[in-house]
């Protein structure tokens, strides 16, 4: 059985003070954090220290947007996996869709701040998914197929990774694909999973959906059987839409 996992990506939105009262406010109607599934929250940058402390003790986890692939040097307004773990990051977010449209990252660059992230000691979250185009020329699997087996190129152990489906059309669009779409892309990443390392990874592997989950969609969203989770955008804003996907998510 794998446990569901929910994380919240809050982007460019919150400074310090905001992100400070919106991890305060998810904690205390999270019951202080303790939940059946597991749940992490991503701060820009310049707020994760401070969320941190806030989150601090209880199960949430922190997670951090992005990082960069050398350890150290000359990478102007790049972040490491070694800052992030002094700021008591224990899961990376790479290969948003948002950081392959916008900042050129390719499936290359994706697995290389995966390995480093994995080097580092840390859990990652790798998200794949389609543009409306490659969706309606029928190149779905094709598409996720790849950023799958080059986003994991020469990864051994998948223990700490999960995945996100973000179909790119769904994200911050308010189109949500229906959980039968949502779930049989998710049947054909663990077949590829399967092919890749074997059964019990395909079996163990959490793959998160990602694109317009709210309260309305969240249950049913989270009830599909190759579904575990969600990585949530704009919902994750407001405690209380954040907190009842996560309750969705048992
Ligand atoms: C995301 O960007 O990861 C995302 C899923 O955004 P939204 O929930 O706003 O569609």
């Amino acid at each position: 059985m794998r446990k569901k996992i929910v994380v919240g990506n809050w982007k460019m939105n919150k400074n310090v003070a905001e992100g400070v009262a919106l991890a305060s406010s998810i904690l205390e109607n999270l019951d202080g954090g303790k939940m059946a599934c597991e749940v992490g929250i991503a701060p820009a940058y310049p707020v994760l220290s401070e969320v941190g402390r806030v989150i601090e003790g209880s199960d949430i986890c922190l997670v951090a947007q992005n990082c960069h692939y050398e350890d150290e040097g000359a990478y102007t307004g790049e972040v490491s996996v070694r800052m992030l773990d002094s700021l008591g990051c224990s899961y990376i977010i790479v290969g948003h869709s948002e950081r392959r449209q916008y900042f050129g990252e390719t499936n290359r660059t994706v697995n290389l701040r995966l390995k480093k992230a994995l080097e580092g000691g840390m859990r990652v979250i790798l998200c794949i998914g389609e543009t409306l185009e490659e969706r309606e020329a029928g190149v779905t699997d094709a598409i996720v197929t790849a950023q799958v087996r080059e986003g994991l190129a020469n990864i051994e152990n998948l223990g700490d990774v999960v995945l996100a489906y973000e179909p790119v059309w769904a994200i911050g669009t308010g189109k949500t694909a229906t959980p039968e779409q949502a779930d049989a892309v998710h049947a054909s990443i663990r077949a590829t999973i399967r092919d890749m390392y074997g059964n019990a990874d395909a079996e163990g592997i959490r793959i998160q959906y990602g694109g317009s989950v709210k309260p309305s969609n969240a249950v049913e969203l989270f009830g599909m059987p190759n579904i575990d989770g969600g990585l949530i955008g704009g919902a994750s804003l407001k405690a209380d839409d954040f907190v009842a996907i996560v309750n969705a998510a048992g």
